[in-house]
């Protein structure tokens, strides 16, 4: 079990010298990994569910730091291994699909798989970044997508997770817009076509083409560093619009400064990778995730990072 003080992640060697010794292994893949949350979150978890009901002592979630030409060998390793799931993070997302046996409607309707589980008939492929999006949302603003105006800033992973559970929800729109338009127009050609009124928007223009009221999520890496600026100037927003950062760290970005500053209300990714990770954790083990727990071992997390 992962204690407060993060373990350094594992690599190739360390997953093939693992033995199939009774532990129910999950884990986190990625390059690189050395910062994530999840071995945190998932720790505090399954230390939760393992107070309740001991078999889950023999869980364990750890961090491998994979390259992506090392992951086709890793699965089958891994499955061989103990392993009863993983979650998939930058550049395996995409690069996964051909190696998963099923794919959930979830990772489908994205065109990526955030969440690997074996089963019986072999591995299945899920994505649970819409939901924990639709969640965070709730959680933070009291509604989700549905019927809503949607603008979604960035054309990215992120971004079309964020378009594909708008359309899921039955958003009445939502517009994209990013620095580099060709990958907005991209993205909205793909959702296009539905109930949703899916459409690029140039950047420059967003302001002008979002309505008051419209949920406006920052998908793109702008507020990760100290001096990035603000994905869109939340000054030229219209009124009560509601902000929603997907960066989490550091916990105010200057956008969600500047919104909050003009009485908008805001709210940061946490919640989004909170419950993108609970519903990992739900799929794996078959048991409502301990969410406080979780939440509170994220924040101690990020306190720290
Ligand atoms: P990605 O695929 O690399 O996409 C990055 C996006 O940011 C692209 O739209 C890119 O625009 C834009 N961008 C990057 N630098 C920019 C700059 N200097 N100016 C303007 N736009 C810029 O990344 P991703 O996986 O979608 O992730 C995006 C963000 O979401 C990250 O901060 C990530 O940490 C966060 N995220 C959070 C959660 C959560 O659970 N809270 C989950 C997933 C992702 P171009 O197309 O023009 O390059």
């Amino acid at each position: 079990m992962s204690g407060k003080v993060p373990e350094p992640p594992r690599d190739l060697a360390a997953l093939r010298a693992l033995r199939a010794d009774g532990t129910t292994r999950l884990g986190v893949v990625g390059w690189p990994i050395d910062h994530s949350a999840s071995p945190a979150l998932h720790g505090a978890a399954l230390a939760t569910l393992a107070a309740a009901e001991p078999s889950f002592a023999a869980w364990e979630y750890r961090a491998y730091a994979l390259r992506p030409e090392e992951l086709a060998e890793a699965l089958p390793l891994a499955a061989e291994r103990g392993f009863r799931g993983l979650n998939l993070t930058v550049p395996h997302k995409v690069e996964v699909l051909p190696l998963v046996d099923r794919l959930a409607p979830s990772a489908e309707r994205i065109g990526a798989v955030n969440t690997l589980l074996w089963e019986e008939d072999g591995l299945h492929g899920l994505n649970t970044d819409g939901y924990g999006l639709e969640e965070g949302l709730r959680e933070a603003f009291g509604l989700g997508m549905a019927g809503q105006s949607v603008l979604v800033l960035g054309a990215g992973g992120a971004a079309r997770a964020a378009v594909a559970e708008a359309v899921h929800q039955g958003a009445a729109r939502a517009f994209v817009a990013n620095r580099t338009e060709d990958r907005a127009v991209e993205l909205a050609r793909r959702f296009a076509g539905g109930v949703t009124e899916v459409a690029a928007v140039p950047l420059a223009d967003a302001g002008h083409r979002a309505e008051p009221g419209t949920l406006v999520v920052n998908a793109t890496s702008l507020g990760l560093r100290p001096g990035d600026p603000q994905p869109f100037p939340a000054a030229e927003l219209p009124e009560r619009c509601l902000l929603y950062d997907m960066v989490y760290n550091p916990p105010e970005t200057p956008w969600l400064a500047a919104g909050r500053a003009r009485g908008y209300p805001v709210a940061n990714g946490l919640g989004m990778l909170l419950h993108q990770g609970a519903r990992a954790l739900e799929i794996w083990t078959d048991r409502p995730a301990p969410l406080a727990p979780m939440r509170e071992a994220l924040e101690g997390f990020l306190a720290g990072a």
